[in-house]
């Protein structure tokens, strides 16, 4: 496991490598983490992971300053999976280079999280295209817990004519159904059972929405959740999971999206 943490070295180390498989985090690692890159270790390549906290995707910064991380047992579990290459860029280190691509952000980049955390996804976008021009992978492995981070990434990536595929993953999940996330961490017990809750109530929701779509009503939803004990929710919506507009029939691939709040942790999720 090679531990890189410049640009230049790493494009040195990486120059003649065509098949990378390239996994972005920002730490603090997971079973959702593990999962990428256990299916990354699955196609025939390098495995290449970063972790940088990307302030720029933060539109609050006491969220950037109170987001987990624990670099020492990141490193030991990369290590632990035979990772072939870890980035560890600072600020400077990424940011200090001109791109000759510029970011392409999607009409879906308004709506759902795009809405509630200005400038986000244009940050998220901003890094994701440097790391693509300094690494030029051959797949890049993203989750669909974050379902509209990836449909971005990908569309950034067929519009800019980048050369990688995107992989998208399925959401790993604890056993209570919460899904796993670095923010996690910030939660109490209490917290961690109010979010279980919320994740078994829109699955059951999700059941008689199949049955008839009038059964997804937002305001009854948020009332129950809150009555849970959810502070605030950012958003609840229903889109096609391949258009992404409003489902008209009850036979559509469908997800519910939600951003909701236990105190002052932002969760996401799409069920
Ligand atoms: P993050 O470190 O939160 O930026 O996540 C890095 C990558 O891991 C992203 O592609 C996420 O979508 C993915 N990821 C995060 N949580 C999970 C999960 N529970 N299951 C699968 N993938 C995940």
């Amino acid at each position: 496991m090679k531990i890189i943490k410049s640009k230049h070295k790493l494009q040195n180390e990486i120059l003649n490598i065509k098949n990378i498989s390239f996994i972005p985090t920002m730490g603090g690692l997971h079973k959702g983490h593990i999962s990428l890159i256990k299916k990354s270790k699955n196609l025939k390549g390098k495995t290449l992971v970063s972790i940088f906290v990307n302030p720029k995707q933060f539109n609050n910064k006491n969220d950037f300053l109170k987001y987990p991380r624990n670099l020492k047992k990141d490193l030991i579990i990369l290590k632990r999976l035979n990772v072939d290459y870890i980035y560890l860029p600072n600020f400077k280190d990424i940011y200090s280079f001109r791109v000759k691509n510029k970011i392409f952000l999607d009409k879906f980049s308004k709506k759902l999280c795009g809405k509630s955390r200005k400038g986000h996804f244009k940050g998220v976008l901003n890094i994701v295209n440097r790391f693509l021009l300094l690494i030029k992978p051959k797949y890049i492995l993203l989750g669909v817990k974050d379902f509209q981070q990836s449909y971005l990434i990908t569309k950034h990536i067929l519009k800019r004519k980048i050369n990688t595929k995107v992989i998208n993953c399925k959401t790993i999940r604890e056993k209570n159904g919460v899904a796993y996330s670095t923010r996690n961490k910030n939660l109490t017990n209490n917290q961690f059972k109010v979010a279980s809750k919320v994740i078994k109530y829109l699955r059951n929701n999700k059941k008689l929405i199949r049955k008839d779509l009038t059964n997804f009503k937002s305001t009854r939803i948020k009332k129950d959740l809150k009555n849970f004990g959810v502070t605030k929710i950012d958003y609840i919506e229903l889109y096609n999971s391949k258009s992404l507009k409003r489902p008209k029939n009850k036979k559509e691939n469908f997800r519910i999206f939600i951003a909701f709040y236990l105190n002052k942790t932002r969760l996401i999720d799409n069920i």
